[in-house]
């Protein structure tokens, strides 16, 4: 059984169909980009799997439960992580602190005591740090960090759910190209010891086709073609539609 499966995915706007009838799995372990132009239906599809949208029609289960129209907070207690464009964390509060907040809701302890954070399971919180990297900058300020590591920082966050799947809507949208393939080797390597499926959107084709282990290319709604990166690189639809060459 898939940890994801789609089926049949509809979702309009007015007269606009975002996402016209759209299928796909994805395994656990798995990293699945999905592409496509501007205004393909990508960050739709997030939101339908996220629960931050409700399909008009279709089916969206996670290990064989249908979740499709639940809250995002029902989804996310099912174990789906997200991580966002805008990178939010909390600036005010140490990167160190930000992982122990996400550790706490998590824990679905209550979230007006947000103060005592700071004694909360600060061990696991460095634990993850030190594993994306944040280790050494633990008790800076998050207002303080560079872009880059700010995204490193919310990824900590998101693993302190202990997702089965984590959807990631551009999630290296303003960073430089070195660092974009980093972050996403990192996730690659997290999905793979943590056998997490990861959905990820991303512009850079060295990143997509250097990371993912599946591409879907969705065109105006529509999934146009599915594949390892090799296949959807010699795909002459996906060059004509959407790579330009
Ligand atoms: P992508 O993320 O691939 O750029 P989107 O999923 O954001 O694409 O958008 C798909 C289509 O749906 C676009 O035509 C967009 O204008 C439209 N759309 C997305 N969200 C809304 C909304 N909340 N209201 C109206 N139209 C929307
Ligand atoms: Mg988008």
């Amino acid at each position: 059984m898939s940890l994801l499966q789609v089926t049949g995915l509809n979702k309009a706007f007015g007269g606009v169909k975002a996402v016209d009838g759209v299928d796909f799995t994805l395994g656990k372990g798995e990293l699945l980009a999905l592409i496509g132009p501007n205004g393909a239906g990508k960050s739709t599809t997030f939101n339908l799997v996220g629960g931050q949208l409700a399909p008009d029609s279709g089916s969206v289960r996670l290990a064989g439960q249908e979740i499709a129209g639940l809250s995002p907070r029902a989804i996310w207690r099912r174990d789906v992580g997200r991580t966002f464009q805008i990178a939010a964390t909390f600036a005010s509060l140490s990167v160190v602190e930000n992982v122990q907040m996400a550790l706490l809701s998590a824990d679905r302890k209550v979230f007006a005591f947000w103060r005592r954070a700071a004694g909360h399971r600060r061990g696991d919180a460095l634990a993850l740090l030190e594993r994306v990297g944040m280790g050494n900058q633990a008790d800076r300020p998050c207002s303080a960090l560079a872009y880059g590591d700010v995204k490193r920082v919310e990824l900590a966050m998101a693993l302190a759910h202990g997702p089965q799947l984590l959807l990631m809507d551009e999630p290296t949208a303003g960073m430089a190209p070195a660092e974009r393939l980093a972050l996403m080797a990192l996730t690659r390597a997290l999905a793979k010891e943590r056998q997490m499926g990861v959905l990820f959107t991303e512009h850079s084709m060295d990143v997509v086709f250097g990371q993912a282990d599946r591409v879907l290319v969705l065109v105006r709604g529509r999934l146009l073609a599915e594949g390892t990166p090799e296949a959807i690189q010699r795909d002459a639809r996906v060059q004509q539609a959407y790579l330009g060459n």
